[in-house]
């Protein structure tokens, strides 16, 4: 109804009420057009009036555009207005509001949200009109069904994130997921309203948590950290926590916090840290235990090394004075003589010895003898050449070895190594004279290899010793021929033996007092088949070079005493056996069990066996040899010491040894009827024996003068050409079976 309808339909009103119905009419319309909803009376289905805002919400452009339209216009369709009236109506007729939210439709076409308030303005006649109000409620609709799309949103993730979520107000829960709850042990809903206290394991932590999480969170900033917090059961549990304000600058809206279960990693981590640190510690052991073994094998290795080296010295030096030895040398002078030979060159090898190593090592014993032998080598070796090699052979023998050497460069040598050697040895608190004999030979002269040159060197040497020691000699062709005898008949000697080509003769002995023979010396004598008869004093010296004086004596003393007995059975006044023995034999230990074996296979008494000893053979051992002596004097054996005068001798050694006859040299007795002083060292000698109570006997007696002269000085016996020559045994039986014919 219009205000103009209205003033029609209130002719005939009082002016005073007219007034107030005007009044009320303006007042109404300007509640209309202030209205913020639209408002519309409507009759049969049809815009009767409305105000302002109605005409902005459909878009009419202005109430008179608006009024008298169908109200079909403003639904979206037929059926929609169909069906709005047919659920207002009942309601509005039952004098209730009717109250809906409906899309409606604008001028435009475009559809939108309002709010209808629908009121029949007589509820019991439909035909007299409906008041509607309309809100606009589309966008608040929109807004509202974009809240409810982001808080379902919200939801579904909340509900289906994997990361604990939680909302906190004043550190008291809003609001969080089931996630959350399940990561910290709480049931479905348990955890709201409670304070964010439940999952720290003390209040220290919780109130940390809270200044350091919250200064970040105000400030606008995202708090992001790993604490170590508790499930309900107490249980620990790190999380990787997340959190921000929902408005920083209203810090009362709340916050929101995500935190993620990394226990599981934590753990995996600290399994990874310890087994990475298990694996250093072992690698560390393992590195260790490797060095350690590196160590022991370097050290092994360099042991073996060592020893390795030691055994090559070993093989190669001599231990005492570390001077090459006979191997090193060998390969040296191969080497040399080598080079020699392509260079047309000479080279010396020098044979040394010393002349009195055996009586120094012997009286001042082992320790000195070694002293000197190792100051010895080292003056040899101050005097040659770098190129040249200074040997040990064992004992007090020395090679030198001169690389382009000839004769006149090996003798200077051998004048330097005079020198050299001549000053006093002092050694502890010895002074000793120490001579060398030295014997050259060279190369290519006197042989091509070592044995050669060695054989030749050791000849010249010899000859240096017989020549009067402390000297030198060259090899020459003599001693070549001497040497290349030595080789042959050492070479015959060793069948000699076995092929029976030797034999002993015997040399009676008389008694100058009783004139009788009182004993025999035992000869020994060997025919080769071609060299014919060898004299001992050739074959002798090479016996004892060889070692083959060892068993020729045991025939030789076996052989004697064998004759002795047959001689004794065959009814021989009892007599001595003489037998030689050389320094070889008197230096074997066996020797007195030797002898007594043989007296006792063959019954003889051991007063009637004699053994002949030299000086020299004594004497290269003289404490052995007392002690052989003994033996020997133990059993009742008698010892005489052959050669008598010619050698080194005192009156001490004749009575430690007890000596029971002295043996004058026949080149004592050769002149004793022509020089005087052969004369008074014969007397001298027979004089002193007496005086020691030792026999004597000459040898060599060749003349009744001598005879005679021995007799006057009171010797005992002699033996000589003068007498007998030596005999065979059986020229010998017939010999002592005769009557005497010396007086
Ligand atoms: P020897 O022990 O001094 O022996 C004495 C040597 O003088 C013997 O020479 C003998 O034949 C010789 N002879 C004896 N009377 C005279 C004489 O009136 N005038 C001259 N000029 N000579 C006389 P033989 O038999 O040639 O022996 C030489 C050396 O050989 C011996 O010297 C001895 O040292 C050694 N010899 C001999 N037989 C043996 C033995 O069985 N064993 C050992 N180890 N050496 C022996
Ligand atoms: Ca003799
Ligand atoms: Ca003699």
């Amino acid at each position: 109804m219009s205000l103009l309808e209205m003033s029609s339909a209130t002719d005939g009103m009082s002016q005073d009420a007219w007034g107030r119905l005007n009044l009320a009419c303006r007042e109404q319309q300007v509640i209309l057009d202030n209205a913020g909803a639209g408002i519309a009376f409507m009759r049969s289905r049809c815009i009767v009036r409305c105000n302002q805002r109605f005409v902005e919400i459909y878009g009419f452009g202005s109430t008179l555009k608006a009024v008298g339209c169908s109200t079909e216009s403003l639904y979206p369709d037929h059926a929609a207005f169909l069906a709005l009236g047919e659920e207002a109506y009942p309601v509005m007729q039952s004098g209730k509001p009717f109250k809906t939210e409906v899309q409606m439709r604008r001028k435009d076409g475009r559809l939108f949200w309002t709010h209808l308030t629908g009121t029949l303005v007589s509820p019991g006649d439909p035909e007299g009109g409906s008041i509607w109000i309309i809100d606009d409620i589309d966008e608040q609709k929109h807004a509202r069904a974009q809240l409810e799309t982001v808080l379902a949103e919200q939801n579904l993730v909340l509900a289906n994130c994997m990361v604990g979520i939680v909302y906190l107000q004043d550190r008291t829960v809003t609001r969080c997921n089931e996630s959350f709850e399940q990561t910290f042990g709480y049931a479905t809903g348990e955890l709201k309203g409670k304070s964010s206290r439940a999952w720290y394991q003390n209040d220290t932590d919780w109130l940390a948590a809270g200044h350091a999480c919250y200064e970040p969170l105000n400030r606008g900033l995202t708090f992001v950290g790993e604490m170590l917090l508790c499930k309900k059961d107490g249980t620990p549990i790190h999380c990787d926590v997340r959190a921000k304000a929902i408005d920083p600058l209203q810090p009362a809206a709340g916050s929101i916090w995500i935190a993620m279960d990394i226990t599981a990693r934590k753990q995996a981590e600290a399994a990874l840290l310890s087994a990475q640190a298990d694996l250093e510690k072992q690698v560390e052991l393992r590195t260790r235990e490797l060095a350690e073994t590196v160590y022991a094998l370097e050290r092994k290795a360099a042991e073996h090394e060592k020893s390795e080296s030691r055994i090559q010295h070993m093989a190669h030096f001599d231990a005492l004075t570390s001077l090459p030895n006979r191997v090193l040398l060998a390969d040296r002078c191969t080497h040399a003589l080598r080079v020699a030979q392509r260079n047309q060159q000479h080279v010396a090898l020098m044979f040394l010895d010393l002349d009195n190593f055996k009586t120094i090592n012997d009286s001042l014993g082992h320790k000195v003898g070694d002293e000197v032998l190792v100051e010895f080598a080292a003056r040899l070796k101050s005097v040659v050449r770098d190129q040249d090699t200074v040997a040990r052979l064992g004992g007090d023998e020395f090679i030198l070895l001169l690389p382009e050497t000839d004769a006149a460069g090996a003798a200077m040598v051998a004048d330097k190594l005079l020198r050299a050697t001549a000053p006093f040895f002092t050694v502890l608190t010895h002074e000793l004279a120490v001579t060398p004999s030295i014997g050259v030979a060279l190369f290519p002269e006197d042989g091509s290899d070592l044995d050669a040159l060695s054989r030749c060197a050791d000849a010249a040497m010899y000859q240096a010793k017989e020549g009067g020691r402390n000297g030198y000699r060259f090899f020459t062709p003599e001693l070549q021929a001497r040497s290349d005898r030595k080789l042959l008949l050492g070479n015959a000697l060793r069948r000699a033996l076995e092929q029976g080509e030797l034999e002993l003769h015997y040399q009676p002995q008389m008694s100058l007092i009783t004139g009788a023979t009182v004993g025999v010396e035992a000869l020994l004598r060997w025919t080769h088949p071609t060299l014919g008869s060898i004299s001992p004093a050739e074959f002798i010296p090479v016996a004892e070079s060889t070692g083959l004086i060892l068993p020729i004596g045991e025939w030789v003393i076996r052989t004697a005493a064998a004759q002795l007995a047959d001689w004794l059975a065959h009814g021989v006044e009892p007599i001595t056996m003489a037998v030689n023995l050389s320094a070889v034999q008197f230096r074997n230990p066996d020797l007195p069990k030797l002898v007594r074996r043989i007296i006792e296979d063959y019954r003889l008494p051991p007063h009637l066996i004699e053994l002949e000893l030299t000086e020299g053979a004594a004497m290269t051992d003289p404490a052995s040899a007392v002690a052989v002596m003994n033996e020997l004097h133990g059993l009742g054996i008698r010892v005489s010491i052959d050669d008598f005068g010619t050698d080194y001798s005192s009156l001490s050694f004749l009575r430690r040894f007890q000596v029971y006859k002295l043996k004058i040299d026949q080149s004592f007795t050769r002149d004793i009827t022509i020089d005087a002083d052969d004369k008074a060292i014969v007397g001298a000698i027979i004089s002193m024996a007496k005086s020691l109570g030792l026999q004597t006997i000459a040898e060599g007696v060749e003349t009744p003068g001598q005879m005679e002269y021995l007799r006057e000085q009171g010797c005992t016996e002699m033996q000589g050409y003068y007498y007998s020559h030596p005999l065979g045994a059986d020229q010998f039986e017939a010999f002592v079976s005769r009557p005497a014919p010396l007086q």
